[in-house]
């Protein structure tokens, strides 16, 4: 038996609704249909072949943006369950968040945003948005998979206030200042936790960080000590393990202590009391946020600027880059679906219309297409 929802969690009955009305599912909420429309679309299916830091091909064991994903919902499934929230609006927001990410991380999403410069930018969380709400085509009545207000306001966690403009309701917190729900922010929060310390994980395994120099992260130096006071002598991965399950474990309580002391400070009566509330009701406390922001500073500098890396983003960039021009020159390279939406996006919003249909094909191809399309396009040898 699950506890009684709290006052404040998204529910059914409080829902605003999907953009097109559809009959109420029979055996599931509002929010399980969502996540099951998620689980079941295409996007959903290429997170396999996307990656987090490493490239696909890299290595089978590092994280992608699937297993991500679901590490999210893992942690965002938990903090929602013991804070009487929306449990299942919280791992549909989690597994949908990334669905917008461009193939090749954060070099990837980088080198479309400067192609689209002039074409009103890229931004991941936008297309997670776009994703959902147009791309996926799986329904004879409507484009996209028709989520909740909800779910879609969770998707979007961040927006440019000029895009955000465009976006009506689901645009209306960014330019006021305002919340979403607390299931979106369990999530926003999840996401955070899960790749700080899975990130940790990688880098070990790859061996472009070390543990001496984790010892300086006070997050990671904690739990070190800990696992050495309990288990004397242990080394390898099973140390690694014993390491990251405590840190992931001390962010998750503190989260929830925290958490649990801004609801009860504030006590909101309804959600839409939570989205009118000056600042997030699911925080770390002080100094935990300090931490993380440390974690989080060591990984930018030790990990994700490493050469190693660094030399994997350029190429990464410099494919995306090329893919583009050369799509967005001569649309007769695209396949012959793309090239009519091109068309149709051109004819409606000018050559920045046929920049966003470059941009989504681009977008939705994972690393290891990418790479093959590249090689399609560029590569003497490579005849079709
Ligand atoms: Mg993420």
């Amino acid at each position: 038996m699950r506890a009684a929802l709290a006052p404040y969690a998204a529910s059914d009955e409080q829902s605003r609704g999907r953009r097109f009305a559809e009959p109420a599912p029979h055996y599931r909420s509002q929010f399980q249909r969502d996540r099951d429309r998620i689980v079941h679309s295409g996007a959903f299916r290429r997170l396999e072949y996307k990656t987090q830091v490493f490239v696909n091909h890299e290595g089978d064991m590092f994280r992608t943006r699937l297993t991500h994903s679901i590490e999210v919902a893992q942690i965002g499934r938990a903090v929602a369950r013991a804070l009487s929230l929306q449990e299942d609006l919280t791992e549909a927001i989690s597994l949908a968040h990334d669905l917008g990410h461009t193939p090749f991380g954060h070099a990837g999403q980088d080198a479309l945003n400067r192609c689209m410069k002039e074409h009103g930018g890229f931004e991941h969380n936008l297309q997670s948005l776009r994703v959902v709400d147009q791309l996926e085509e799986r329904y004879a009545g409507f484009d996209g998979l028709n989520l909740t207000f909800e779910t879609r306001e969770g998707i979007l966690k961040h927006c440019s206030r000029g895009n955000a403009a465009q976006l009506g309701e689901l645009g209306e917190r960014f330019i006021h200042g305002w919340q979403p729900g607390l299931e979106a922010q369990i999530a926003n929060i999840a996401d955070a936790i899960a790749y700080n310390n899975h990130d940790v994980d990688d880098g070990l395994r790859a061996g472009l960080i070390t543990v001496a120099q984790l010892r300086e992260v006070e997050l990671f130096a904690t739990a070190y000590d800990e696992v050495m006071r309990q288990h004397p002598g242990l080394t390898g991965r099973r140390l690694i393990h014993e390491i990251i399950r405590r840190m992931i474990n001390r962010q998750v309580v503190d989260l929830l202590q925290h958490s649990e002391y801004l609801l009860a400070t504030a006590s909101p009566r309804t959600i839409d009391e939570v989205r009118k509330h000056g600042a997030p009701l699911i925080a770390f406390s002080g100094p935990m946020e300090a931490a993380h922001r440390a974690l989080k500073q060591f990984l930018h500098e030790q990990l994700y600027r490493h050469f190693r890396v660094h030399r994997m983003s350029m190429k990464a960039q410099r494919m995306v880059y090329e893919l583009y021009e050369a799509f967005f020159a001569d649309l007769r390279l695209l396949p012959s679906d793309y090239q009519q939406r091109a068309a149709a996006l051109e004819h409606d919003l000018g050559i920045s219309g046929r920049a966003r249909a470059v941009a989504d094909y681009i977008a939705g191809m994972t690393d290891r297409f990418a790479i093959v399309e590249h090689q399609k396009l560029f590569s003497p040898s490579e005849l079709t």
